[in-house]
């Protein structure tokens, strides 16, 4: 595949760059919620450790906007990798700069270096020449294990990689690379896709892309509802964007004669989003004036379940309902289900969709539970990571 993991090089007494997506939830408190994605990147981590490496760990966190701004900062990340490490992970004060190299200069082998948040600095977004350089300078060798953000061609992501010649995969991108790529180099059929989520502008150049390569695409969430009012439903007050409405006519057509594409039959409808609000399940020609939909009904379960036992490939992304609240989270929970008790190879990305299976408490069940939403879409879609070619770039070559 032309890619270098982290166990096939040197990595004794070298200054190693590890990006890693640490860009964990935080509470009004700045306290972490959900530590997933630090645990994640441990195997690497420790592995550059004990191979004698200075590790320098780099991340982005929320959307600071290229300023410095206190609630960004990684600290509440240090002081938790300090603690699943079992040794202090010590928080640069900037993520390039003079200090910042001092640091570096004084780090002995197996020491562990967190730079502060990236994205206080407008060039990471920007992928500046300048800014890449600066960070390459720090090191010399690159690891990347943030899958989650390989789909952005930012400087630590990708443009640092143009400066250095020792360029790896970590155990976690990796794991991701292989996983999803089973699902795109011939993957096994029935191949069934299972869409969700608000949106269907978010979604729509993925399901265009999806045509090409799945059996089925099954649509539930917030974005069935332009769907079905593409279709000439009455959809009350659903979720729908007006300015998709065209483009989704289309995609019903092309659908039409080269896959099944199925939309919810019936839905769990409400008379607003309120957990208390009266309720009822209706099929999509009787959705009441004024109601909204916030799930998908039984008899829509019912027939998604069947799609998804009878595949052999699944990759799901977006929840099916409002499943944040209890009423409307019944068909999320019960794809979750469905796909555990398959037999197909699934892949399942995107927050909501990877809660919701931890929740269900199947998360053993599945092929692979991948980190990154957006980036695990992408590539599924067919599309080059920039992350992930930048590794392959430099996979041949030995530094
Ligand atoms: P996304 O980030 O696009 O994957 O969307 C996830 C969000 O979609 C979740 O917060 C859900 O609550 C929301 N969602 C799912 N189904 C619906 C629906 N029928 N109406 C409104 N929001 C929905």
């Amino acid at each position: 595949m032309g890619f270098r993991k982290v166990d096939q090089i040197e990595l004794r007494g070298k200054r190693v760059f590890i990006r890693v997506d640490f860009n964990v939830p935080l509470n009004e408190k700045n306290e972490i919620t959900d530590d997933t994605r630090i645990v994640s990147s441990l195997p690497t981590i420790k592995f550059v450790c004990e191979a004698g490496g200075k590790v320098i760990l780099a991340s982005h966190l929320g959307r600071p906007k290229g300023k410095r701004d206190p609630k960004y900062s990684l600290a509440p990340v240090a002081a938790k990798l300090s603690r699943l490490l079992g040794k202090g992970a010590l928080l640069a004060p900037d993520c390039i700069g003079d200090e910042v190299e001092k640091q570096i200069e004084k780090m002995k082998e197996g020491e562990v270096l967190l730079l502060e948040n990236l994205r206080f600095h407008p060039e990471e977004e920007k992928n500046d020449e300048s800014f890449s350089k600066a960070l390459a300078s720090l090191c010399d060798v690159y690891l990347n294990d943030a899958f989650g953000a390989a789909h952005r061609a930012h400087a630590s992501t990708e443009g640092m990689t143009r400066y250095l010649k020792t360029v790896a995969c970590g155990f976690l991108m990796m794991k991701e690379i292989e996983s999803l790529e089973k699902a795109l180099v011939q993957p096994q059929t029935p191949y069934v896709a299972i869409l969700g989520g608000a949106k269907v502008s978010d979604k729509i150049g993925v399901i265009k892309n999806l045509m090409d390569k799945v059996t089925t695409i099954l649509i539930g969430g917030g974005m069935a509802y332009t769907f079905l009012k593409a279709k000439g439903y009455h959809v009350g007050k659903s979720l729908v964007e007006e300015d998709q409405i065209g483009l989704s006519k289309k995609l019903l057509e092309e659908a039409k004669g080269k896959i099944k594409f199925l939309l919810p039959t019936d839905h769990v409808a409400a008379q607003k989003m309120d957990v208390e609000a009266k309720r009822e399940i209706v099929s999509n020609d009787k959705i009441p004036e004024g109601w909204i939909c916030l799930d998908i009904g039984p008899e829509t379960i019912k027939v998604f379940s069947e799609e998804i036992l009878s595949a052999k490939t699944i990759f799901w992304n977006g929840p099916m309902g409002v499943f944040e609240m209890e009423p409307f989270s019944h068909g999320t929970f019960a794809i979750a289900r469905a796909i555990a008790k398959s037999s197909a190879f699934s892949i399942v990305g995107g927050g909501d969709s990877v809660a919701a299976v931890n929740q269900a408490g199947v998360g053993d069940k599945i092929g692979h539970i991948s980190t990154g939403g957006g980036a695990s879409l992408e590539l599924i879609e067919g599309k080059k990571l920039p992350g992930i070619e930048a590794l392959r770039r430099n996979g041949g070559e030995i530094g």
